[in-house]
Order: structure tokens, then C-alpha cells, then sequence
């Protein structure tokens, strides 16, 4: 059997995180079966839609690399808007073949229910304004006379519904807990749960992967399956997600804590990582390995290894995928990434020389932006210097020092390294440069450190980063030296 997969978003709002987690395990079991992933615009609630939320929720999927192989992009018929025909007279058969049936109660009757504690079902439908309490013929002069009406699934009064869920395992409902759900609207547009049913069959999807709050719904799915006669697709209800603390993870605690909920906010981190990180989020594979590409993901996932119980939510372990896989993407390409980002906000920057940062700089890079703000130093000068680190570390010999040194490094032999070279090619004048820092503290008598946190103080503003050598090897002769003597003049004494 062809494997056909559907992600079903609902254009009410922007892609959130939790539904990239969904349409990725949708992706990844369609690519490992070999099957079709399908992107469904599931746009029937009108009154919440937003109109760029279309936009938003492609333009995720393509940034995390999650391409369609059908949906809107192909043509019409993947939105649901596009289709009331189609549920219009599903909801005819229904009514025909009396698994449906016509209500005329008015807001106010069922206000009065809902406020007795009632819902509408076999207990009380008998109570209120419908095709059960109505004469037929006064039910067929106001269908004909265009009397406002909705269409409400006939629960059965008693039975079960069950089915065996592939992430949770055997579920079953009982048939008096349901209520007589509305199918289609007084104004004619059906519900998500009409329009879900008859699109899943429609569209031949063998497998609904959705999240664990859609479980609730599923019974009312499976018995329109069965009043229609049609093979209901496998079903597989995703963990819910915790927030860090236990709770769902809701718009509100997220913003509590922090957490971005809508996918264009992660665009600080690689995609890849992201990926990594959601893959995680209630998928276990068979073996220790965290980092995986997106290659790896789809050669391996399976829905038997998805985790009933909830799964947490931990930005602190996206940030960690997220320098795994900046180290796993390379340099080439997070340059690639970074450039033109860069050289809007800092002007022109030379390839080889953004290439040899990114080399030295190395693991220290938790997340691109860190090259505007922790590692900005690369690209501009220091305009001050960590107070902390100016206390502790600028003695009173410190500006005759960094002199002494900047002369040093003026009069040195210094191997540049050449335009296409990576900065392992730098090891020259690293040793060059170490070579004449240990010379002038041999020659003043004094330790090493009295230098080199002076001098890493001066050329970076701060006291932490790569290994001093590499750094200046990288900065070259003309920035060291220039920043040398300004922070002695700056700094004093
Ligand atoms: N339109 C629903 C949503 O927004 C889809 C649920 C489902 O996959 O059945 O999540």
C-alpha cells in the first residue's frame, strides 16, 4: 500500500513550533515509506483566519527543508475552501442515510442547555428543536423554506468506539460521551471534523499523524468513517508537549519562559538543528546517537518508536544541537549563511578572512548571531573593554607592555597567510607571534600571562575566546597593532 501522509494546518495564526513537530514526523514517515506527504490548507473556520498565515506556514516547511510533494503549490483543491461542494453533499448522504440529521435551535436554547450542564447528545437531543422532536414534514418545509439550520452528527445512544492508535495503543470511547457534533454550519461551511474526514478519504491518506489534543476527536471521525463506509486511515496521536517546567507548553507559559512559539522566531538557529531537536521531541531511535541530519532522520525514523508520554521542551538542548550542527555544517557553509547578514550590518568582508574566523572561533559558536556580538570583534574594533577584565588584568605596566609588543609584532617576520588559505595554514604566524611574546617577557623578566591577558584585553575588549595566538593570527598585523596602540592610549595609565 502507497503511503500517503497529510500535514492539515489551519490557517488561524502563524506556524507554530509544535506544528512543525507534526508536519516533520508526517515528512520523515513519508520519506522513510517511501510515500507521498501532502500539505492540506485546512481553512474552514473563517471567522479565525489570518490571511498570511498561508504564506508563513509554507515559507516554515521550506525553511526546514520539509517540501510537499503535493498541496497548494500544485494547484487548487488543497485548501478547503476550495471543496464545500464536496462536504455539502457528504452531508446530504449523511442526512439520507440518517447518521445525520437537521437542528434548529436557536443561541438562546442552547445557551439554556450548556448552562444546565448538558451537551447536546442522545440524553438531551430529545429535548430540544431538531429532526428527533420536529414532524418530519415541518422538518422538510423549513429545509425548504431556507430556515437557518445545522447539521449534527447522529451519535448512537450506547456502544464503543475503539481503535488501536500506533503511538498510544488500543483507545476506546464510550458512545455516550460523545456529543452529536455539528458537521455543517448554519451558513453552510463545514466543520473541521466534516471536512477533515472527507478530505483524509478523499485524498486516499493511509496514515493521520496529528497531535495528542486531536485525540479527543477521533472517535467522531471514526464513526463518520463508518456511517459512510470507508476504511478509516491508521492513526498516530503525538505526545503533547511540556513546557521545561511540566504543564503544556502553551502561547502563555512559553512567553513566560521565553520560548518562542511561532517557527519564523527560530530563525536564529539552523534549521538543521531545529530539526534535530523537534525529531526528539518524542522520537527515540534505537541507538545513543542525538545529532542527526535530516538525511539520517529519514533513513531511520519509525512511528513504533514514538513515545506515548509527553515530551519536554528544552531550549537549552536546542542550543546545544544547534552548535553540534554549526560545527556539522562547516565552515564553507555557515559562511555561506552569515556573509551577507554580516555585510549588511558591517560592510564588505573578505571571504578567505570570514572563512579563517569561523575556523578559529570553532565550537565557541553557539549561534550565528554570536559573530555580531560576542565575536564582533573580528569585524571592528573594540570600542571598550570589559571593565571587569580592565581591572583585574591592566596593571599599571600594562600600557608600556602592549607597546613594547605592538612594536614587536611591526618588526616581525609575519607569514600572512594568503587569500584561499584556512586558518590551520596560520600556524606560521601563530608561532611567530608566541615566539615574540615569551621573547619580551624573557627580556623584562616577567611571566607570560602579564602580557597576554593585556594584549587580549586590548585586541578583543574582552577576557575570554579562542587561543590568544590564533585570534591575532586571524586579526593579522594591521588590526593587532592599531588596536594595541589605542587601547594603551585609552586605557593608560
Ligand atoms: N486543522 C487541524 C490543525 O490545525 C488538523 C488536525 C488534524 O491533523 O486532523 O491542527
Amino acid at each position: 500500500m502507497a503511503v500517503r501522509v497529510r500535514f492539515a494546518p489551519s490557517p488561524t495564526g502563524y506556524l507554530h513550533i509544535g506544528g512543525l513537530r507534526t508536519a516533520l514526523f508526517c515528512y520523515l514517515f513519508a520519506r522513510r515509506m517511501g510515500g507521498t506527504f501532502v500539505l492540506r490548507i485546512e481553512d474552514t473556520d473563517r471567522a479565525r483566519f489570518v490571511a498570511d498565515a498561508e504564506d508563513d506556514i509554507t515559507a516554515g516547511l521550506a525553511w526546514a527543508g520539509l517540501d510537499p510533494d503535493e498541496g497548494p503549490h500544485l494547484g487548487p483543491g488543497y485548501r478547503q475552501s476550495e471543496r464545500t461542494a464536496l462536504y455539502r453533499s457528504i452531508a446530504q448522504r449523511l442526512l439520507r442515510s440518517g447518521h445525520a440529521y437537521a437542528a434548529f435551535d436557536t443561541p438562546e436554547a442552547l445557551q439554556a442547555m450548556r448552562d444546565r450542564g448538558e451537551t447536546y447528545s442522545g440524553a438531551t437531543r430529545r429535548a430540544m428543536c431538531n429532526a428527533f422532536t420536529l414532524p418530519q414534514a415541518e422538518v422538510e418545509q423549513r429545509l425548504a423554506a431556507g430556515t437557518p439550520h445545522v447539521v449534527r452528527l447522529h451519535v448512537p445512544e450506547d456502544g464503543e468506539v475503539t481503535f488501536t492508535d500506533i503511538v498510544k495503543g488500543p483507545v476506546t470511547f464510550a458512545a455516550d460521551s460523545l456529543d452529536d457534533q455539528i458537521l455543517l454550519k448554519s451558513d453552510g461551511q463545514p466543520t473541521y471534523h466534516l471536512a477533515n474526514v472527507v478530505d483524509d478519504h478523499a485524498m486516499g491518506i493511509t496514515h493521520v499523524i496529528r497531535g495528542e489534543e486531536w485525540l479527543s476527536s477521533a472517535p467522531k471521525h471514526m464513526l463518520l468513517y463508518q456511517a459512510l463506509g470507508w476504511e478509516p486511515p491508521r492513526m498516530a496521536h503525538l505526545p503533547l508537549i511540556l513546557s521545561p517546567g511540566g504543564g503544556k507548553l502553551s502561547k502563555r507559559s512559553a512567553t513566560r519562559l521565553g520560548i518562542p512559539v511561532n517557527v519564523r522566531d527560530y530563525q536564529s538557529y539552523e534549521p538543521e538543528a531545529v530539526i534535530n531537536f523537534l525529531a526528539l521531541l518524542g522520537w527515540h531511535p534505537s541507538t545513543e546517537q542525538e545529532v542527526f541530519t535530516l538525511d539520517e532522520l529519514k533513513a531511520t525514523f519509525s512511528l513504533e518508536r514514538v513515545a506515548p508520554s509527553p515530551a519536554r521542551f528544552d531550549l537549552d538542548k536546542l542550543r546545544w544541537f544547534n552548535q553540534k550542527h554549526l560545527i556539522q555544517l562547516g565552515t564553507a557553509r555557515v559562511a555561506a549563511r552569515v556573509r551577507s547578514e554580516l555585510e549588511s550590518a558591517l560592510g564588505p568582508i573578505d571571504p578567505a578572512y570570514l572563512h579563517r574566523v569561523l575556523v578559529v572561533v570553532g565550537e565557541r559558536l553557539m549561534r550565528r548571531q554570536d559573530l555580531f556580538t560576542r565575536f564582533a570583534y573580528f569585524f571592528q574594533d573594540p570600542e571598550s573593554y570589559d571593565p571587569r577584565g580592565v581591572k583585574k588584568r591592566w596593571k599599571a605596566d600594562a600600557k608600556d607592555l602592549v607597546l613594547a609588543y605592538a612594536d614587536a609584532l611591526e618588526a616581525l617576520a609575519w607569514p600572512e597567510a594568503d587569500a584561499q588559505s584556512p586558518a590551520t595554514d596560520l600556524k606560521g604566524a601563530e608561532g611567530a607571534l608566541e615566539h615574540a611574546l615569551r621573547n619580551l617577557a624573557a627580556m623584562r623578566g616577567i611571566g607570560a600571562g602579564r602580557i597576554i591577558h593585556p594584549v587580549r584585553l586590548a585586541t578583543s575588549g574582552t577576557t575570554a575566546g579562542p587561543s590568544l595566538f590564533a585570534m591575532l593570527a586571524v586579526l593579522g598585523r594591521e588590526r593587532c597593532v592599531r588596536r594595541l596602540r589605542r587601547a594603551a592610549a585609552v586605557l593608560g595609565p
